[in-house]
């Protein structure tokens, strides 16, 4: 079986969601004879290269053009329409989010195969068979799904799958793969991107994620747990109806419709633990939840939890944790 990553760096730096992707892909390789390649798409990206094989590809493919430097679903398609034709692949993996949402079923059309997005576990039968597993109603219910034609396509969550030990001595041929001609003047164009300010840690990235919920009642509450954050060096998230309050931005929303987060340490902060929010943290290595409501779903899927006011609770365990630092 013949693996194609796809990475989408921003710059020298492989993304740490391509590196569990290499790593995955390198077990389920070893176990069919496969090998496994690395697709690098964007512009100034090239570089990222040495990590894709430090990380474990056979093969590395480079598409670095300035027709990659924004968001551009049509000019990514021809690339990796082309990669794929070069590298043979027969299951093409993305890291699930909101731009390979769009690009990898789309690829999968291109090719006349399928699509599975968002799964969060994929299994090689003794047959030598493929199968996808991913949340369906809801995060209720979880599918086995197999992908009739060649070659399957796949979006992975962040947490799936795990990275390989680097090693740094390792030598492979890295293709230079040009963009097809007239990639760029096809579709709609982005003409500008705008960075929105974010401190502290990237959530997606996060060893510590502290989110809160509706029961903060109002935007200002959050400052509770950006302390809690600061301390421990870890990210802030929230659920759905506190970004739909417009309290939070919507990078923040983990659940179903949200980012898929796994991060050592969730604390969920009045977060109720409904189905689609869970879809979206389930796979924390730990789970704190702080809840007034001692029948809150969110309790059963806690290690350890307190039935109470996160207003008396969360300073608490802030200035706890910052003696405990210094
Ligand atoms: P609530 O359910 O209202 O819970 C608030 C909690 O706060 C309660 O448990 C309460 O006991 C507690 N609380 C109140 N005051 C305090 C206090 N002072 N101290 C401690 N605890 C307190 N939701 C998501 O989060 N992410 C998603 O991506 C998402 N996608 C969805 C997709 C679909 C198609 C649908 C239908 C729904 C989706 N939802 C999603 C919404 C989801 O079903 C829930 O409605 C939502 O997660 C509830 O958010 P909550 O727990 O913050 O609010």
């Amino acid at each position: 079986m013949h693996f194609l990553v796809v990475a989408l760096p921003t710059g020298a730096q492989l993304p740490s969601a391509a590196k569990e992707l290499t790593g995955g892909a390198k077990r389920l390789a070893s176990s069919s004879a496969g090998t496994v390649s690395v697709a690098i798409l964007g512009r100034g990206v090239a570089e990222a290269s040495r990590e894709a094989v430090a990380f474990g590809a056979d093969r590395v493919y480079v598409v670095d053009d300035d027709a990659l430097s924004n968001y551009d679903a049509e000019s990514y398609l021809m690339a990796l329409v082309a990669v794929v034709g070069e590298s043979g692949a027969s299951v093409v993996l993305f890291a699930a989010d909101a731009f390979t949402s769009e690009i990898a079923p789309r690829l999968a059309h291109r090719l006349g195969s399928g699509a599975v997005t968002g799964c969060a576990g994929i299994h090689l039968s003794r047959e030598g068979q493929l199968s996808f597993t991913c949340s369906v109603y809801g995060g209720k219910a979880m599918a086995e799904i197999a992908v009739r034609g060649l070659p399957q396509v796949a979006t992975v969550a962040a947490g799936t799958l795990e990275a390989l030990a680097p090693d740094y001595s390792r030598e492979v041929a890295v293709k230079w793969i040009g963009l097809p001609a007239g990639a760029e003047a096809r579709g709609p164009k982005v003409l500008e991107l705008r960075k929105e300010e974010a401190e502290g840690a990237r959530l997606e990235d996060a060893k510590v994620v502290v989110a809160g919920g509706r029961g903060l009642s109002e935007a200002g509450n959050f400052s509770y747990l950006e302390e809690l954050a600061r301390v421990v060096g870890g990210a802030v998230a929230a659920s759905r109806p506190a970004v739909d309050a417009g309290w939070v931005p919507p990078r923040m929303q983990v659940g179903q419709t949200g980012k898929t987060v796994s991060p050592d340490l969730y604390i969920a902060v009045a977060i109720s633990g409904a189905s689609q929010h869970l879809a979206g943290m389930n796979r924390s290595k730990h789970i704190v939840v702080i809840n007034k409501d001692p029948d809150a779903p969110f309790f059963k899927v806690a290690e350890l939890g307190a039935v109470a006011d996160y207003k008396k609770v969360v300073p608490l365990l802030t200035e706890k944790l910052k003696t405990l630092r210094s």
